[in-house]
């Protein structure tokens, strides 16, 4: 039989645009596997925060990134994760979503040697399959020659009501007015930093999705993906 030459699409865009919701829809449904790029820099940044080291601290958070095992699983437990997210065989996958962590992951990726690392890690784990990617800089950075990219965004308003009410959902604690401050000092340090900064891929089919129900976006997303087939 021949084998299927791999695939890679890629999703990128702000927090809560809908990337992750969207990217875990398209890839079961079309078969390919996925990766939240985001897990690893807030895994990374959870890593940090437990040892104490400040996160300032740029030499020691590189360090610790060569160091520590991250392993992202398929996950068959149902309490409204999407994956399970491993440090060094320990489960992490909510502390990935503490407002901590919130608050912190942005800074941490803003640090070159961090990206070269986690940038190389996305790389191998796209090696060779067909797989549905999101995160900030997948089509412009990691994976550049991707054949099909797209770019989700949403008003910041909408964004802060999509992450209240997943939060409350998965019985988390949520402030709507955190959040928002919240995001808006993300997409702050995601667009203005020097490494990788958030940007539309020149290439990118570009959908606002502020007022589309996931149904419709993932419609939109398979269509465009049939034709180019
Ligand atoms: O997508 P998510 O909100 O989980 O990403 C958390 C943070 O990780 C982002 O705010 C961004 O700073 C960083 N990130 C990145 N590049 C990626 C994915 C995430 O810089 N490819």
């Amino acid at each position: 039989m021949i084998a299927q030459p791999s695939m890679i699409i890629t999703i990128d865009g702000p927090s809560s645009s809908g990337k992750s919701t969207i990217g875990q829809k398209l890839a079961h449904k079309i078969g390919y596997h996925y990766l939240d790029t985001g897990c690893l820099y807030r895994a990374l940044t959870v890593a940090t925060l437990q040892r104490d080291i400040p996160v300032t601290d740029t030499h020691a958070i590189i360090k610790l990134a060569t160091e520590i095992d991250i392993t992202v699983q398929i996950s068959k437990m149902e309490d409204g994760r999407q994956y399970t997210v491993l440090i060094n065989s320990t489960d992490v996958t909510w502390d990935l979503r503490s407002s901590n962590t919130d608050t912190n992951v942005a800074l941490i990726a803003t640090i070159p040697g961090v990206r070269q690392i986690l940038t190389e890690q996305m790389r191998s784990i796209a090696d060779g399959v067909s797989i549905v990617m999101v995160g900030r800089d997948i089509g412009t950075v990691v994976v550049p020659e991707a054949p099909l990219k797209f770019y989700l965004d949403a008003s910041i308003d909408e964004r802060a009501r999509r992450r209240h009410k997943e939060n409350i959902a998965n019985g988390q604690k949520s402030d709507y007015q955190e959040i928002l401050s919240n995001l808006q000092a993300r997409d702050r340090i995601d667009t203005q930093r020097e490494s990788a900064p958030l940007r539309k891929p020149t290439s990118a089919h570009i959908i606002d999705t502020t007022s589309m129900k996931p149904m419709s976006v993932l419609n939109a997303i398979l269509m465009i993906f049939h034709d180019s087939m």
